[in-house]
C-alpha cells in the first residue's frame, strides 16, 4: 500500500491521449503510436528495470493525432497514473500498449521540455486515494448519500457474478466516499466531453453534482431495458404460433427460375426442350397452351439469328413462368388476425377494424367480390407496411405496384408484341415476380395516376378491378386472358381528391388521418426503435432511447403526420451509436494475424509483469452498459433542433397569423403574412395559392373596409382603409397546395393585425371560411389540422362554430391539451386572436368553451 502522505512527483513525463478520458480509480489501456508518446515509454519507462512507482502525466489532446497536438493548447488538467503493464509489438510497426490506472488529478503548469518527449510542472489536485480527508459539509454528506444510494442501485442491476460487478460492488462500501464519482464516471456510458467534465470538477461538490446525472442516466438506461425484455417475453407468451395452414398435398416452395442467356447452338436445342418442358409444367389453360404451343413451334423452325427468335423466346419464358396454377395455400385464422395486425402496428383502430371485417366476410363467403380497400391519409402512417400485414395473415405473396406517375395504359395493360421492346403490364410483371396467381397487390398511390396521350390508365385499371371483368383479363402483352379473380387488391392513396372517380366508386375508403404525438411515442418505443436496432446491428443492451430523448426527436426534429421522418432521425442516431460501438469491439482477424506474423519473424512481445508496489483500487474493465439516448445526445447527433420556438419567433409582429391547412401530406400550420406600403389600393397575392385563395383574401379586405370605422382601423366616416396604401399578402409554406377557402378567417385577422398594429396571440391558430357579410362557415380536415396545430405547439385554436360536431374525432389526449374558441362571426374570431379581444370590437358573442 502507497504510504498515506505521498504526493505526486512535481515534474512529470506527459503522455498525450486522443479521444480517451482517464479518470482517477480507473484503468484504461492506451495503444501507443506516435513519435513523442513512443520516446516516452522508451526512454522514461522502458529504461528501469521495474515497473515500480513509474508515475506519468496522462493529458487528453485537443486535436486527433497527439504528434501535430500544440502543447499550449493541451487540456490543462490531467490524470496522474501508475503503468501497470506495457506490451509492445513490432508488426507492423513498433508500437506499445500501455496499462494505466489513474491516481489523482493534476494541473499543468508548464513544460519544462517538449522534445523528445514532454515533461511538465504540474501540481497535485486531489488526494491520492488512501489519503483521509472528512466530509464535514452538511450538504455535500447529502449529495455523497444520495449518489451511494444510486450507485448501490446501479450496481444491484448488474449481474453481480460479472467478477467486475463484484468488484465494484465492494469498491461501494469500502471506498472512501470521494472516490465515487470519479469510479462511477469511468464505467457509465457518457461522452467523451462529459467525461472531460468530471476531470475538470476539481472541488468534490462540483464533482459529484456531474457525475449523478451521469449515473441516473445510466440507471434508466438499464431500467429501459428491463422494461422492453419483460415486454418480449410477455410478448412470445402471448402469441402462441397455433396456425393451421391447409397445404394441398404436392404443393412445395417456389421452384427457382432459371435465367437462361445466350448460348452456342447446342445450348440453344436444349433451350428449346428446357421451355417446352417448363410450359408443359406450368399447366396452362387450354387457351394459354394452344398459343404457347403454336409459338413453340414458330421458335423450333426459326434460325437464331433472326430477331424475332428473342422476342418469341423472351414471350415463351413469360408463358411458362406465370403462375397460372400456381397458388399459395388458403390460411386464415380470424381469431389471431387481430394479433397478428396489433403486433405489427400500433393504434390504427379504425383501420385494423375495417380490416377485420373485411377479413371475417372472406373467411365466411370466401370469396373476393366487394369494395377494394383504398387506404388514404398522408405518407408515412402505415398504409404500406398494412397491406403488407394482411398479405402476411393470408399468407399471400405480396406485390406493390406503385402508380405515382403512369400516365400511360400500357403501363397496366402492356404493350402489343408488335412493337419493339414491347413488356407485359404491371400486372402481368408482379404476377411473374410472386409466382402466385393469389397474391395480395398493392396499388399504390392510385391520387397519383396521370392521363396522356396514351390512353387512359385509370380505365385499365377499372378492368383489372373490376370482378366482373378481371376472370379474364387480357395483357396486350400476353394476348391471352389470365385469371386474377383470386388476386387481392389494396389500393392506398394521399388523397381522394385527384382519384378519378370511376375507380373511387369502387372502392372503399378509409382513412387515417395521421398520428398523435404520444402515438407516435409509443410507435416509436414498440416499433421503429427494435427495427432500427436491428438493422443497424444493435441491441437494447448497446442502446437505449431515453423518454426524454424521444420525445426530443419527436417534438423537435419531426413534424409530419406519418412516422417515416422519425423512423430517419431514429436511424440516424443508430448509425451514429453503431460506429461507437464498432469502434470499441475488438478486432479480432487482425489480432490473430498481429500474433501469426510476430511469431513468424520471432519478434518478442515485451511484457512486464503488474507491478505490486503501487496498489490503487480501480475497476479494470467497466461492466456492458448501454449507451443512453437522452436530449442532449439528440442535439449532439442530429445537431441543432429544427422546429423550435419557430411559432412564438414568427408572431412577433403585426401582420402575421398562424392559418391551419389541409394538404395531401397531413395537416399543416401556415404562417399568412401581410405588409402594406404607399399606393393607390392595390392588393398584391403571392405564395402557393388558387383561385379561390384570392377570392378570400378579396372578401376579407372588403369586409375589413366596410367595418373598418367599427374596428377602431379608420378615424373618421368615410375614410378608406385602402386610401393610399397597397397591401401585399404572402402564404410562404411553400410548395403545396393550400385548399383556398379554409383560409378566409387568417387572412381576416391578419390584416386587422396589420392595420392596427396588435399582435396575433402566438399560442392561436385559426381556419374558417368567410363570407362578404362577416359569417365564418365551415371547413374539412378538422381532425388533419387540429394535428397539425398541436405537433406545432399550438394550444388555442379558433374553429367555425359549425364545425363543433369534428371535434369528436380528436383523441380525447389531444382536445385535453387544447382550448377551441368556436366562431360563428368574424367579430369573434379576431376578439379570440388578440390578447385583449380586439380593440374596440363592440360585439361579444365568442363562445369559447375548453373541451
Ligand atoms: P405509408 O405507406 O402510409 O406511406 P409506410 O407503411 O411505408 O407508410 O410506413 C412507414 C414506416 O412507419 C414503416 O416502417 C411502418 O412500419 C411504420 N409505421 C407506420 N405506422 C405504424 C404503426 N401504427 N405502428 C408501427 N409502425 C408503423
Amino acid at each position: 500500500m502507497a504510504p498515506r502522505s505521498v504526493r505526486i512527483p512535481s515534474r512529470l513525463p506527459i503522455l498525450l491521449v486522443s479521444g480517451g478520458v482517464l479518470l482517477p480509480g480507473s484503468s484504461m489501456r492506451i495503444p501507443v503510436h506516435a513519435p513523442r508518446n513512443m520516446q516516452l515509454v522508451k526512454n522514461h519507462v522502458m529504461k528501469r528495470n521495474s515497473l515500480s512507482s513509474i508515475i506519468i502525466g496522462v493529458a487528453a489532446t485537443t486535436s486527433k493525432d497527439p504528434q501535430t497536438e500544440d502543447l499550449a493548447a493541451l487540456h490543462g488538467i490531467g490524470t496522474a497514473a501508475v503503468v501497470a503493464q506495457v506490451t509492445g509489438t513490432n508488426w507492423p510497426k513498433p508500437a506499445y500498449t500501455l496499462l494505466v490506472t489513474g491516481l489523482c488529478r493534476f494541473r499543468l503548469d508548464d513544460f519544462i521540455q517538449e522534445m523528445p518527449y514532454p515533461i511538465a510542472h504540474v501540481t497535485q489536485l486531489d488526494k491520492l486515494p488512501g489519503d483521509l480527508t472528512d466530509v464535514n459539509d452538511d450538504e455535500l454528506a447529502t449529495l455523497l448519500d444520495t449518489f451511494k444510494e444510486k450507485a448501490s442501485l446501479l450496481v444491484d442491476m448488474l449481474d453481480i457474478t460479472v467478477p467486475v460487478v463484484a468488484k465494484l460492488k465492494k469498491m461501494l462500501d469500502s471506498l472512501p466516499s470521494q472516490h465515487l464519482p470519479d469510479v462511477f464516471a469511468s464505467i457509465v456510458k457518457a461522452t467523451y466531453k462529459e467525461k472531460l467534465q468530471v476531470l475538470d470538477a476539481v472541488d468534490l461538490r462540483e464533482r459529484f453534482e456531474k457525475t449523478l446525472p451521469l449515473l441516473i442516466r445510466q440507471i434508466e438506461g438499464l431500467r429501459l431495458l428491463q422494461n422492453s425484455k419483460e415486454q418480449g417475453n410477455k410478448k412470445s407468451k402471448k402469441i402462441p404460433d397455433v396456425r393451421i395452414v391447409v397445404k394441398p398435398p404436392g404443393e412445395g416452395g417456389r421452384r427457382p427460375l432459371r435465367i437462361v442467356g445466350d448460348q452456342d447452338d447446342d445450348g440453344e436445342v436444349d433451350e428449346i426442350t428446357e421451355l417446352e418442358n417448363k410450359i408443359k409444367q406450368a399447366n396452362l389453360p387450354a387457351q394459354a397452351l394452344k398459343v404457347a404451343t403454336r409459338e413453340l413451334k414458330r421458335l423450333k423452325k426459326m434460325p437464331a439469328a433472326m430477331p424475332d427468335h428473342a422476342v418469341i423466346r423472351n414471350y415463351l419464358e413469360l408463358m411458362a413462368e406465370l403462375p397460372w396454377s400456381k397458388s399459395s395455400p388458403y390460411q386464415l385464422d380470424i381469431t389471431h388476425a387481430r394479433e397478428d395486425l396489433d403486433a405489427d402496428h400500433y393504434g390504427l383502430d379504425k383501420l385494423k377494424q375495417r380490416v377485420m371485417e373485411y377479413l371475417a366476410v372472406r373467411q365466411l363467403k370466401n370469396n373476393l367480390r366487394g369494395p377494394i380497400l383504398c387506404f388514404v391519409g398522408p405518407p408515412g402512417v402505415g398504409k404500406t407496411s398494412v397491406g403488407r400485414s394482411i398479405a402476411h395473415i393470408l399468407g399471400r405473396e405480396f406485390h406493390r405496384i406503385s402508380l405515382g406517375g403512369v400516365v400511360d395504359s400500357s403501363d397496366i395493360r402492356g404493350h402489343r408484341r408488335t412493337y419493339i421492346g414491347s413488356m407485359p403490364g404491371r400486372v402481368v410483371q408482379g404476377l411473374r415476380t410472386v409466382g402466385t396467381n393469389n397474391p395480395l397487390f398493392l396499388l399504390d398511390e392510385v391520387d397519383k395516376l396521370g392521363r396522356s396521350m396514351q390512353g387512359d390508365p385509370a380505365s385499365a385499371l377499372l378492368e383489372v378491378l373490376d370482378p366482373e371483368q378481371n376472370a379474364h383479363f387480357t395483357d396486350h402483352y400476353l394476348n391471352v386472358p389470365f385469371d386474377l379473380s383470386q388476386v387481392i387488391f389494396i389500393a392506398t392513396a394521399n388523397t381522394t381528391a385527384t382519384i378519378p372517380p370511376a375507380l373511387l366508386d369502387r372502392m372503399e375508403v378509409i382513412s387515417v388521418p395521421g398520428y398523435t404525438q404520444e402515438e407516435k411515442h409509443n410507435i416509436a418505443t414498440r416499433h421503429l426503435v427494435p427495427k432500427q436496432l436491428k438493422e443497424h446491428g444493435l441491441t437494447g443492451e448497446e442502446l437505449q432511447f431515453s423518454e426524454e430523448g424521444l420525445k426530443s426527436i419527436i417534438g423537435r426534429y419531426t413534424r409530419e403526420a406519418g412516422v417515416r421522418t422519425l423512423e430517419r432521425r431514429l436511424g440516424a442516431v443508430c448509425r451514429a451509436v453503431a460506429v461507437k460501438v464498432a469502434e470499441g469491439l475488438p478486432k479480432p482477424k487482425q489480432h490473430a494475424v498481429e500474433n501469426k506474423e510476430s511469431k513468424e519473424e520471432d519478434k518478442t512481445d515485451d511484457v512486464h509483469a503488474v507491478d505490486e508496489d503501487i496498489k490503487v483500487p480501480h475497476v479494470d474493465h467497466p461492466p456492458n452498459l448501454p449507451i443512453v439516448i437522452d436530449n442532449h445526445a439528440v442535439k449532439d447527433i442530429l445537431g441543432p433542433p429544427v422546429y423550435e420556438h419557430e411559432v412564438s419567433q414568427r408572431l412577433n409582429q403585426p401582420g402575421v397569423a398562424v392559418g391551419l391547412a389541409w394538404t395531401p401530406m397531413g395537416g399543416e400550420i401556415m404562417f399568412v403574412e401581410a405588409t402594406r406600403m404607399d399606393g393607390d389600393g392595390q392588393l398584391t397575392l403571392t405564395g402557393q395559392l388558387g383561385d379561390v385563395m384570392k377570392e378570400s383574401a378579396q372578401l376579407a379586405i372588403s369586409w375589413l373596409r366596410s367595418n373598418a370605422l367599427e374596428y377602431g382601423l379608420v378615424q373618421k366616416a368615410g375614410q378608406d382603409l385602402m386610401e393610399n396604401t397597397d397591401v401585399h399578402i404572402h402564404f410562404p409554406a411553400g410548395a403545396i397546395g393550400k385548399d383556398g377557402p379554409s383560409a378566409g378567417v387568417t387572412i381576416v385577422t391578419v390584416l386587422a393585425s396589420l392595420f392596427s398594429g396588435h399582435i396575433v396571440r402566438w399560442d392561436t391558430a385559426m381556419t374558417g371560411e368567410i363570407t362578404l357579410r362577416g359569417v365564418v362557415l365551415p371547413v374539412g380536415g378538422i381532425k388533419e389540422k387540429v394535428l397539425a396545430a398541436h405537433r406545432a405547439g399550438i394550444t388555442r385554436i379558433i374553429l367555425p362554430k359549425r364545425n363543433e360536431k369534428d371535434l369528436q374525432d380528436i383523441p380525447s389526449n389531444v382536445r385535453k391539451e387544447l382550448t377551441f374558441i368556436l366562431a360563428d362571426q368574424l367579430s369573434d374570431v379576431l376578439k379570440a386572436a388578440f390578447d385583449e379581444g380586439f380593440p374596440s370590437s363592440k360585439q361579444d358573442r365568442a363562445v369559447s368553451s375548453k373541451l
